[in-house]
């Protein structure tokens, strides 16, 4: 659609009035594998659903549309999203990744080098004069993330970016936490965006699905052929859903990041909090640049107790709206101790360097009212116990 076109509008029309063949408003889910040739020696149309399937396609043109990419490719998971990006590097290639990415991200990283023969070195995107010394040799790929979970540090993309253009490297950021409803990396100069849609994109914590996105229509081209080849895509009732709960990411969006902004400030308040992340406190180090490259803070922010590991976890335990489980994004609020569950995969040595602690508890808000939520942190803090 047009850029003179809100991103409400964007998402709310996304796949309506598409379906040719009853007129349907809401196009039908997709479920078959197969679709009839006239011509044995040609498809129709649609040939076979892992190659493509109308639903999906709807699908990866909102996403793109939202992202102001050229073409996406939706993916089985977020981590197969980041594989199939994986494969734009060369084997012996050097790979450099944001030292507190996600946990998976790392260890799919790790994981692929050994195999392929890569020299993968992370570092610190937020530190500009670390990111300097790591790209001034020339690299294959820079995957970055912002903000950073569960610290919610904060990276300069337009920086960055013509840093790695700079050495050679493609820039791939991973926009799970905000969603092209707050960030757009593709205008900031990124090459490539993945984002889980499991998350803030779906929204509902009812499918797992991922998503690439990017602005050269020769990489997109390599991505669909090994999104073909190796067969990690989405299945048709999934792209239903998503498709479904992405109307209302833009308006989800913008009420849990409201949301989160007025806990984080009473949280920081609170006697028994020592510290809380959220780009949206004015305190925060990269509140600036928060400012600056995105359109909300997000929904998603992180604090420690009084009292460490110990107090995090009776905290956690206590909490009625805030269910302990491992995701973020949904309409439902979460809670989550990174150490143990959504970081766990990561050594003792790289939580340190990325700084998760033992006692640092991670908070997804989701589009409960603000006061009920209010009341179970403070019921929460209340029965918090330390050692
Ligand atoms: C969840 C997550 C992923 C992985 O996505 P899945 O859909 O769980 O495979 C990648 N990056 C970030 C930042 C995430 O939060």
């Amino acid at each position: 659609m047009s850029d003179a076109i809100g991103l409400e509008t964007r998402a709310v029309r996304a796949g309506v009035n598409r379906d040719p063949g009853h007129g349907a408003v809401i196009a039908p889910i997709a479920v078959s594998s197969a679709y009839r040739r006239e011509d044995p020696a040609a498809p129709s149309g649609f040939d076979y659903a892992r190659t493509g399937s109308p639903g999906r396609d709807l699908l990866c043109e909102a996403i793109a549309d939202l992202e102001g990419a050229q073409g996406a490719v939706v993916t089985s998971s977020g981590m197969a999203a980041i594989d199939l990006v994986l494969n734009l590097v060369p084997s012996q290639g050097r790979v450099l990744c944001a030292h507190d990415a996600y946990g998976g991200t790392r260890r799919l990283i790790d994981a692929r080098g050994q195999q392929r023969g890569w020299t993968v070195e992370y570092v610190d995107c937020t530190d500009r004069e670390a990111a300097a010394t790591a790209l001034a040799r020339p690299a294959d790929l820079i995957f970055i993330e912002t903000p950073s979970n569960p610290r919610l540090r904060l990276t300069d993309i337009a920086a960055l970016c013509e840093l790695a253009g700079k050495a050679g490297a493609l820039s791939v950021v991973d926009n799970t936490v905000l969603s092209p409803a707050l960030q757009r990396p593709l205008a900031l100069g990124a090459d490539l965006t993945v984002n889980s849609i499991t998350k803030m994109l779906n929204g509902h914590s009812d499918m797992v699905g991922g998503v690439v996105c990017a602005t050269s229509k020769a990489y997109l081209e390599t991505l669909r052929w090994w999104s073909n080849a190796a067969g990690a895509t989405a299945s048709g009732f999934d792209a239903f859903l998503a498709l479904r709960g992405l109307r209302t990411l833009p308006l989800r969006a913008k009420a849990q990041s409201e949301t989160a902004l007025t806990l984080a400030q009473r949280l920081a308040a609170h006697a028994k909090v020592t510290q809380v992340d959220y780009p949206g406190l004015t305190t925060h180090p990269g509140h600036a640049i928060a400012q600056r490259q995105q359109t909300g803070f997000g929904c998603l922010l992180s604090l420690e107790l009084k009292g460490g590991e110990s107090a995090a976890r009776s905290f956690v335990q206590s909490l009625k709206l805030f269910t302990l489980a491992q995701s973020l994004g949904g309409v439902e609020s979460l809670s989550n101790i990174p150490a143990t569950m959504t970081h766990a995969s990561m050594s003792a040595e790289a939580r340190a360097d990325a700084g998760v602690s033992d006692g640092l508890v991670r908070l997804s808000v989701g589009l409960e009212a603000v006061e009920d939520l209010w009341r179970d942190l403070e019921a929460g803090l209340a029965a918090a116990v330390g050692d």
